[in-house]
């Protein structure tokens, strides 16, 4: 019930063209690490240095303008020089809706491979998050297509699809990230039980670190990160194959505690104006998340 109200928020455009006005507000400023680049370059330095790599992600959702998707695409290429120019340890995650994949497939591939050739050029690995199931052909086939060209170039397999295993086996050599889902998916695509998406979890990441190219485990769940831990162990699976992922500003002394047992470790690192459909994404996977808007309604 929650999560469907917050996921409801989290497509209410009015609000997110209202947020947009209002900089980081209620509680977003924990997760979130900035509106601009040279606040997010901060905060890539301070994680670098606990041995944290990153990935950035300039925040915008509903994009139906050609404007707005070349704006992002101006502001991610600055992101590109600015991880360059400052010698940070990170790398870029895109999503295909803000650079024009609602408006025009062509357009966007246009956008996004300006990006990836920019990034190349510094060799910088290029992730293309994964959104709903509308989505979700349209960005395999956009990165199939300029993986003819790029080698820098992943992205995502999420374990409520019931197609996931299928993708996940289609594109076990690209470097993949792989998660539960986040967006609220339809019964015909996807499955509703949180039992059933956690156990297909499992089973896509142990495929992918036995079968696969490099594999970043990326959530905040503590069972599967231990098992994680006992199947690499069990495995020989060695340290530079993989990775842990968590969000930025999301139980940062595990995030610590990873890097220094000496496991890869990266955040995603989210910054921008667009912060609010983010942020109640956030708020519907775990209510308890509203301890970031409530303490900073009392620490204000
Ligand atoms: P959950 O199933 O939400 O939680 C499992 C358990 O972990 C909880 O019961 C609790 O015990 C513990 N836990 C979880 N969070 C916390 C916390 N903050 N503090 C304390 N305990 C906690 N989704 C997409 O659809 N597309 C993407 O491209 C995408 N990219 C992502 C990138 C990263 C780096 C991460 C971390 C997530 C991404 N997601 C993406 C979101 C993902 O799909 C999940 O919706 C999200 O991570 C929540 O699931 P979970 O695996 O973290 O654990």
């Amino acid at each position: 019930m929650l999560k469907d109200f917050f996921i409801g928020l989290s497509q209410n455009q009015f609000l997110n063209n209202a947020a947009k006005k209002y900089g980081l507000k209620m509680g977003a400023q924990n997760v979130v690490a900035g509106t601009n680049i040279a606040e997010t370059i901060e905060s890539i330095k301070e994680l670098n240095k606990h041995g944290i790599s990153c990935t950035v992600d300039n925040l915008g959702e509903f994009v139906y303008e050609k404007e707005e998707a070349i704006a992002a695409k101006e502001q991610i290429l600055a992101v590109i020089e600015a991880i360059h120019e400052n010698g940070v340890d990170a790398h870029i995650s895109l999503k295909p809706s803000q650079l024009g994949l609602d408006i025009d497939y062509d357009f966007c591939k246009e956008n996004i491979e300006e990006i990836v050739a920019a990034a190349h050029k510094y060799d910088l690995f290029v992730n293309f998050d994964m959104e709903d199931h509308a989505r979700l052909q349209p960005s395999f086939n956009l990165l199939d297509e300029l993986s003819t060209k790029y080698d820098n170039i992943g992205t995502v397999i999420q374990a409520y699809f019931f197609r996931a295993e299928e993708d996940l086996h289609k594109h076990k050599d690209y470097r993949l990230r792989i998660v539960k889902g986040a967006y609220k998916e339809p019964a015909e695509y996807a499955y509703q039980d949180k039992q059933e998406i956690d156990k297909n979890y499992i089973k896509l990441i142990e495929w992918h670190l036995l079968n696969g190219k490099f594999t970043s485990i990326a959530t905040h769940d503590h069972n599967v990160i231990n098992h994680v831990k006992q199947f690499v162990k069990d495995n020989h699976i060695p340290n530079d194959k993989f990775e842990f992922q968590m969000l930025y500003g999301f139980r940062k002394d595990m995030q610590l505690e990873l890097a220094k047992e000496g496991y890869n470790f990266c955040t995603y690192v989210p910054f921008g104006q667009d912060w609010y459909g983010y942020f109640m994404r956030r708020l519907a996977e775990r209510p308890q998340n509203m301890n970031l808007v409530v303490k900073q309604v009392f620490t204000k």
